[in-house]
């Protein structure tokens, strides 16, 4: 008869590289939360030194517009929240953003919008261009669900990275969360900029109202199915405009758990600690850091839009980028860690 073994060698196995089984994930998200305190994340964290090394990657966001034209059940900006301001910065906003960007020493700019069709194809790829030009950032776009000629003209323009989460493995739940997209239409997406050479993010929420251990662990097989370059995990965090207001948010363990494992299955990829756990809690940032996670986002957005780019509320509305970098790199060194000075691609 096979021994199953116990919790400690699962985790000491997934830390040498043992494929893990659905099951096997679903039992390492059930761990106690001491338990991942002491197996998981320094497992996580372990695998995450040796494979990526200790750099912290910094990469700079510009929420450039709040229009959305879908209507997903847990986000703040979906089209039917008529209470929210909307805006679309100039162009000219953007590029001066960017240089604040380049002129804090990040390397990378992601330009993060909702779905709006205002910005054509053509609009990107001029603003892509501009950007590459004047500050040689490398571009990541997260601008949501485009069509395979779209993907092609920003990659021509200079887009090297592409940010699309698949937000939810279950496809009876994704129907039920995002009523206008699809669960193939979203893979098709993702295949689509693997093949045109993107780097391409993907990633999920934890704590959604209708997931189960059985959802998350698929979530965790299809990003490293995907083989994605980034995953970026983060607890729902409802929203009181949405159809979700009521309902209980994502917790902190569950969502490290998941990130940890991340780590674990994928080796190589960039996770960042995600701005939503810095808004769950004041140390959620650091824990992720602590956890796996090996890229930050600050976020370089105006403060008279930023406060209007409510995905989920609570954001840290206050914080200037330079005091939140002077911030970020005393706690990146406490930690022991670096402000990587590369590009910060995946090196697989
Ligand atoms: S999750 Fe994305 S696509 Fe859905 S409503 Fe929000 S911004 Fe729009």
């Amino acid at each position: 008869m096979t021994e199953y073994p116990s919790d400690r060698e699962l985790v000491r196995l997934a830390r040498e590289g043992k494929d893990l089984t659905r099951s096997e994930i679903i039992r390492l998200l059930s761990l106690s939360e001491s338990d991942a305190e002491t197996l998981l994340y320094p497992a996580a964290d372990a695998v995450r030194s040796e494979a990526v090394g200790d750099a912290v990657h910094l990469r700079g966001i510009i929420e450039f517009s709040n229009c959305c034209e879908r209507d997903c059940l847990y986000c703040g900006l979906r089209r039917s929240n008529a209470r929210l301001n909307r805006y679309r910065m100039a162009e000219a906003e953007i590029l001066a953003v960017a240089r604040q960007i380049r002129d804090a020493g990040i390397m990378t700019v992601v330009l993060q919008s909702g779905e709006d069709s205002f910005y054509s194809r053509d609009m990107i790829c001029g603003l892509v261009s501009r950007i590459r030009e004047e500050s040689g950032l490398i571009v990541t776009l997260s601008i949501g669900e485009k069509t395979p000629q779209d993907y092609q003209a920003y990659r021509e323009a200079g887009a090297d990275r592409y940010l699309l989460k698949h937000e939810i493995s279950s496809a009876m739940l994704y129907r039920l969360m995002r009523p206008d997209s699809t669960p193939g239409g979203r893979l098709r997406c993702l295949r689509e900029l693997g093949r045109q050479g993107y780097e391409v993010g993907t990633g999920n929420i934890v704590g959604l109202p209708g997931q189960t251990l059985e959802i998350l662990a698929d979530d965790l097989l299809l990003m490293k199915a995907l083989d994605a370059d980034m995953l970026g995990i983060g607890p729902f965090l409802p929203h009181p405009e949405t159809p979700l207001a009521i309902s209980p948010p994502g917790q902190m363990a569950p969502t490290l758990k998941t990130l940890a494992l991340a780590r674990l299955m994928t080796r190589t990829t960039n996770i960042p600690a995600t701005t939503a756990l810095g808004t769950l809690a004041p140390d959620g940032r650091l824990k992720a850091l602590r956890a796996g996670a090996n890229v930050v986002m600050p976020d370089f957005t105006p403060p008279s839009y930023r406060q209007l780019y409510e995905i989920y509320p609570g954001r840290n509305l206050a914080s200037d980028p330079a005091d939140f970098l002077k911030q970020l790199h005393d706690q990146i060194v406490k930690l022991g860690r670096t402000v990587g000075t590369d590009t910060g691609s995946r090196k697989k």
